[in-house]
């Protein structure tokens, strides 16, 4: 049981009230009026409850970044990272109520942005809100809240905005809320992140497509080509053959290994989930599914080439393309991942064309002895009535590494919305009564962090 209960049952109507007006704006990026009118009412909420508010200068999106707390670095300052723009949402791709008029159904709430990202923000505003009352007024730490608009385009600036405003964005520690939480709605403390950088290859054969049984044997096949390419990167055992591909991966540590010992793994489940037959999982244990999901990877996303359509078409094709990623485990770094892809595609296989994506992005990785993980555990506990999980790494990738590496802060990613959010998807939808759970969240966190420093 939290000790801010009964102050959030107090406040809930009106906090409830609030998170609606918010889903009502539809802050999608490509609508310049209503990303203002979202900063101006988060801006507007914000000062109203002794924030100060300014707006961070960038080529894309204005940045906000709120401050509330002591000043003068006697008290610790936390960093709140989350997002104000959201998906796209029309009636048509298959959503049962309007997209940005809330609506309550089975004790969630239906919205573009419950979720994805507004209800996590807006729990932790409420949540510093609850713990400002119970310390009669003032905070006991600095926290500082950094909103961005540009999330959901792959945070084109946000890694320049904190390089920029360093000093004012600094902070001991940086706490991210945003996708979903564990298993069954269990709460989670992830501890980083994969990177990702992605990449296309194209092979051409002649100018144009030719006729397979008269040419056959005589052009050259760029779909052939691809697969000696695609077999030449990765190794029997499923390896990235890249030269030093994996030398600045950091192994699994004993602590790594202790988190991932309690964490759950349902293998009957987990195939339904997966959509995949139970002997894909066979033989594995929650350390080799959770390390599968930690260590690097290399998915083919998409391939094309010649025809695939009804009946037969017997061609040679002209051109072969396929897309790829690597997701990266800490420490690998992209640009040096890149530069060894380009170098081995320019020896080993010039003809094809290699283009990396410039949207790449980092890992991350805090310390999985941190002296904060303790007390965090204990917060989130207290809030939920449940241990939370403590993921050493996630699968999939955010821009954690600009609180890691550029700040040089642990950071920690605690989501507050439900497995089933269908954030991007239609009917994206939030369980009001984890939007509660999350501000008590919040507060319990922010107390934990403000009472010792590590
Ligand atoms: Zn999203």
């Amino acid at each position: 049981m939290s000790e801010f209960d009964s102050m959030i049952r107090a406040r809930f109507h009106e906090w409830r009230g609030l998170w609606e007006e918010a889903l009502r704006i539809p802050s999608l990026v490509t609508d310049a009026a209503a990303m203002q009118q979202m900063r101006e009412w988060l801006t507007a909420l914000m000062v109203s409850h002794g924030f100060t508010v300014r707006e961070l200068d960038n080529p894309g999106q204005p940045v906000l970044l709120a401050e509330d707390g002591p000043e003068g670095g006697q008290v610790p300052t936390v960093l709140i990272y989350g997002h104000y723009d959201v998906q796209p949402a029309e009636m048509a791709d298959g959503w049962d109520s309007a997209p940005f008029e809330p609506s309550e159904r089975e004790g969630r709430l239906f919205g573009r942005g419950t979720g994805d990202n507004k209800g996590q923000h807006l729990a932790h505003i409420f949540g510093i809100m609850a713990l400002k009352e119970r310390c009669g007024g003032v905070l006991p730490l600095r926290v500082k809240i950094l909103l961005e608009g540009e999330e959901e385009s792959g945070s084109p600036h946000l890694a320049d905005v904190i390089q920029r405003y360093r000093s004012d964005i600094a902070a001991d520690y940086a706490i991210t809320s945003d996708g979903p939480m564990g298993l069954s709605d269990h709460p989670v403390i992830r501890l980083g992140v994969r990177g990702i950088l992605s990449f296309a290859l194209r092979a051409r054969g002649a100018r144009f497509d030719n006729h397979s049984g008269h040419k056959g044997n005589v052009v050259p096949n760029p779909a052939w080509r691809l697969v000696e390419v695609l077999t030449a990167l990765k190794t029997d055992d499923g390896r990235v053959n890249l030269p030093g591909f994996y030398d600045d991966v950091v192994p699994l540590g004993v602590r790594d290994r202790e988190f991932i010992s309690r964490l759950p793994f349902d293998p009957q489940r987990l195939a339904v989930t997966l959509g995949v037959t139970e002997d894909r999982l066979a033989g594995w244990d929650a350390m080799e599914y959770y390390r599968r999901l930690m260590m690097p990877s290399f998915s083919i996303t998409g391939m094309h080439s010649g025809y695939v359509g009804s009946g037969q078409k017997s061609i040679i094709p002209a051109e072969a393309e396929v897309r790829c990623e690597f997701r990266l485990a800490a420490d690998q770094k992209p640009e040096r991942i890149a530069a060894a892809l380009s170098a081995f595609m320019a020896k080993e296989f010039p003809d094809v064309e290699c283009v990396i994506h410039p949207g790449w992005m980092a890992p991350s990785r805090t310390d999985p002895g941190h002296p904060a993980i303790e007390r965090l555990r204990r917060a989130v506990e207290r809030a939920y009535g449940l241990a939370p999980y403590i993921e050493p790494a996630m699968g999939g990738s955010l821009p954690d590494y600009v609180f890691t590496d550029l700040l040089g802060v642990p950071s920690f990613i605690i989501p507050l919305a439900n497995q089933d959010e269908a954030n991007h998807g239609p009917n994206e939808n939030m369980r009001i009564d984890l939007f509660e759970r999350g501000i008590a969240a919040s507060a319990e966190i922010l107390k934990a962090l403000a009472e010792t420093e590590d």
